[in-house]
């Protein structure tokens, strides 16, 4: 596996700091995907940010993980109080109807529920022809069908808040690549509930999508060695002429790169930003060779 591409640690002053009063221990963010990659990032850089935190994921030891990690970079202590404290950790799959609603439980218990970032997601690479019902189902529900039922069940909470719900999408929300017919179409659906929200949250509950390319996670790391078996390349290759060829700026974002522009969206500079999309990919879907 690529050295280039192992994921990042998270150090505090990654994270970019807004003074806005609404970022204060009494609202609570709910993240998905939050024990790996852009999510747990998403999490702690809400958590410096002074909100209180629901982070959710499927995956229990990744959401020690980012515990962990807060309580590493919550010293020493600021004003707004450490990041440790603000993360609860909320083990629940996004598949589930059920679970989804006890996520939504245990946010209100932490306060009042403002924003929500949907940022869990999977990959599954194979040509249209051969694309297993069961992988498509299950991207479809962890990375469409949840952030729907997610802002469905927390919409009275979210409203009444003046919330926002910011929802991760992608390059692939814009264009595809071959062989992800999954990952493309749920991407361009994503981009269609954030315009949703937006239409229907008449100005008090905001909502906005996040664009980038090719980011430092293990989502990425662990296709590149599939990708390069398909396409008959080296990885390295993969990382150079597939995942960043198309882009001007050639270098990968980080998670935490990612999780200051949800704090961002989520922040009053982010006003008049509602149901539009920050495509921050390098220039990768805007130029042409
Ligand atoms: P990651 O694999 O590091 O994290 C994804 C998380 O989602 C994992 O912790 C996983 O356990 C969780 N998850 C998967 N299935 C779940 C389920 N059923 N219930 C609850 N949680 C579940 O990936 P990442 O790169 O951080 O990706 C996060 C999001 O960012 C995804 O929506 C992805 O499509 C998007 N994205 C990633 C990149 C990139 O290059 N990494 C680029 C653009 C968009």
């Amino acid at each position: 596996m690529s050295n280039e591409v192992a994921p990042p640690t998270l150090e505090r002053e990654d994270v970019h700091e807004i003074d806005d009063e609404r970022f204060a221990r009494d609202r609570v963010a709910v993240v998905t995907g939050a024990a790996s990659g852009i999510g747990r990032a998403t999490a702690l850089a809400a958590a410096v940010n002074g909100l209180s935190v629901l982070a959710t994921d499927v995956d229990a030891a990744g959401l020690a993980g980012t515990v962990e990690r807060a309580e590493a970079i919550g010293d020493p202590p600021s004003e707004i109080g450490e990041p440790a404290d603000a993360i609860e950790p909320f083990e629940a799959d996004l598949q589930e109807e059920d679970e989804i609603q006890a996520i939504a439980s245990a946010a209100r218990n932490l306060g009042d529920v403002t924003f929500l970032a949907n940022v869990a997601g999977l990959q599954h690479v194979a040509p249209i022809g051969e694309f297993p019902t069961d992988a498509y189902d299950r991207i479809q529900a962890v990375m469409l069908r949840a952030p729907f039922l997610l802002t469905r069940e927390l919409w009275d909470d979210l409203e009444a808040n003046d919330g926002c719900v910011g929802n991760m999408a992608s390059v692939h929300g814009h264009y595809v690549t071959a062989d992800k017919v999954a990952y493309n179409a749920v991407k361009f659906g994503i981009r269609g509930l954030t315009q949703s929200i937006a239409a229907e949250g008449e100005g008090d509950l905001r909502s906005f999508s996040v664009s980038t390319g090719y980011v430092e996670t293990p989502l990425v790391t662990n296709q590149l060695e599939d990708t390069a078996e398909r396409r008959g390349i080296s990885v390295e290759e993969v990382v150079e002429d597939v995942m960043l060829g198309q882009a001007r700026t050639k270098e990968m974002m980080t998670p935490a790169e990612v999780a200051n522009l949800f704090v961002l969206g989520f922040s009053h500079l982010a006003t008049h930003l509602n149901g539009g999309d920050l495509l921050f990919d390098g220039g990768m879907t805007l130029t042409y060779e």
